[in-house]
């Protein structure tokens, strides 16, 4: 563990992260560090779900991560192990292995969170009869109540209609999935088994995300009456960027499907139709949901202390900040087991060591070891800011892929 002279840091969680630098995304430049800052004050959650690898509307993930600041994760059922292949022999398992990366690359550029369910991408299916039955509808519906009950999304957002005939079955399906699992998700007597680990959670509203080229492709003249409408253009000027720029950015990483987008700067409509929850008041997707410290009792000094950070931060020197992100931690720590307090207690270690410029490296001459084996780690740890940092202890955590999941039989197992 690592320290600051003045308390305690979280050195555990970035060196795990080291260890998959392969995967890291790279490290905060001194603007991206003040959005992050900002993004401390917003608590929104958009989980965005479809079936594929490359169905999800990386313009829309790129607005609500780093224009309107929301968490926004998209939950993939399946990862593409049935699709095409441009640039190279692999299909099936080893291109689904491809199309993984593809998408964690994807998120890393446009600041997304990336989630799967156990769905097997089996090729094209004619309907979402014929997906549900081969897919075991009941074992993917638990996948996708799981990841809601995770993330706790406020509003989640399908690419597709629920009762479409005209396109891929697993499309359609994702649809129907979803709609179930919104109410799924908060009834605590559906798999009850994953309620030793998260809690129930109903999202606030489902909708589905349309698109005149919907309707296009159907022969269907598009008429938006009824349907909330979202500007999603624009520019972020502390990443440089467009929403558009990053989308054609984030949806080039598709490169077994041969994707990539021309750039459109300019106005980005996006379409949505109301599906269940509470309506929508005001055009406005997130009407009647708090994405302020509000939701969060006892929290009300949080927004003040993050504001002071925000208005104080100086570009040439982040370090100058970390003395009052530790102060927010302080105030997180204080709020014990709540949900928002241990999600943005993480957003503030990661910005606590990009704000000393920490670079945290371990590095084995080993590729892989099982649990139980010896391996032998070379440790570099580096503070490049004049904030005295001090070396407490090392502890190595597994990566998420080893953790446990809760199935119905596992659960069953561990009471037996
Ligand atoms: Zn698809």
């Amino acid at each position: 563990m690592l320290s600051c002279s003045r308390c305690a840091l979280a050195g555990l969680l970035m060196i795990a992260a080291s260890l998959r630098a392969a995967e890291a995304p790279p490290p905060m430049d001194a603007a991206e560090i003040r959005l992050a800052l900002e993004k401390l004050d917003v608590l929104g959650r958009v989980l965005y779900v479809a079936a594929h690898p490359d169905d999800e509307n990386t313009g829309l993930i790129a607005y609500w991560a780093n224009g309107a600041l929301y968490d926004t994760a998209y939950l993939s059922l399946t990862r593409g192990d049935g699709g095409q292949n441009l640039i190279g022999p692999e299909l099936g398992e080893q291109l689904g292995v491809i199309r993984t990366q593809e998408l964690l690359a994807a998120r890393r550029i446009d600041h997304g969170k990336q989630f799967f369910t156990r769905a097997n991408d089996f090729g094209f299916s004619k309907s979402s009869a014929e997906t549900l039955r081969i897919w075991d509808r009941e074992k993917i519906l638990g996948d996708a109540v799981w990841a809601i009950r995770k993330f706790r999304p406020d509003i989640i957002v399908t690419r597709f209609p629920a009762d479409d005939d005209k396109t891929h079955g697993h499309h359609t399906a994702s649809a129907q999935l979803a709609a179930e699992a919104f109410k799924a998700a908060a009834d605590p007597k559906r798999f009850p088994e994953q309620l030793e680990f998260v809690r129930p959670w109903q999202a606030t509203r489902l909708l589905w995300n349309t698109s005149p080229f919907f309707f296009r492709a159907r022969n269907i003249p598009f008429d938006p009456t009824g349907l909330i409408l979202l500007e999603a253009g624009g520019y972020q000027p502390l990443l440089g960027k467009s929403y558009a720029e990053i989308d054609a950015a984030s949806r080039t990483m598709h490169k077994s499907q041969g994707f990539g987008v021309s750039i459109e700067r300019g106005e980005q409509k996006e379409y949505f139709k109301f599906l269940e929850g509470k309506p929508v008041e005001g055009g406005d997707l997130f009407s009647g949901i708090d994405t302020t410290w509000a939701r969060v009792p006892q929290a009300a000094d949080l927004s003040a202390k993050i504001r002071v950070l925000v208005a104080g931060y100086d570009m040439k020197q982040p370090s100058k900040s970390v003395a009052g992100l530790l102060d927010v931690r302080k105030s997180l720590q204080k709020l014990g087991d709540d949900f928002w307090a241990k999600e943005k207690l993480a957003e503030v270690d990661v910005l606590i060591a990009a704000c000393l410029g920490l670079h945290l490296e371990a590095v084995s001459e080993k590729l892989a070891a099982q649990p139980g084996e010896t391996l032998a780690l070379q440790i570099e740890a580096i503070n490049r800011s004049p904030v005295p940092v001090k070396w407490k202890s090392l502890r190595l955590k597994s990566p998420p892929s080893t953790r446990r999941y809760p199935t119905a039989s596992s659960s069953q197992k561990r009471r037996a």
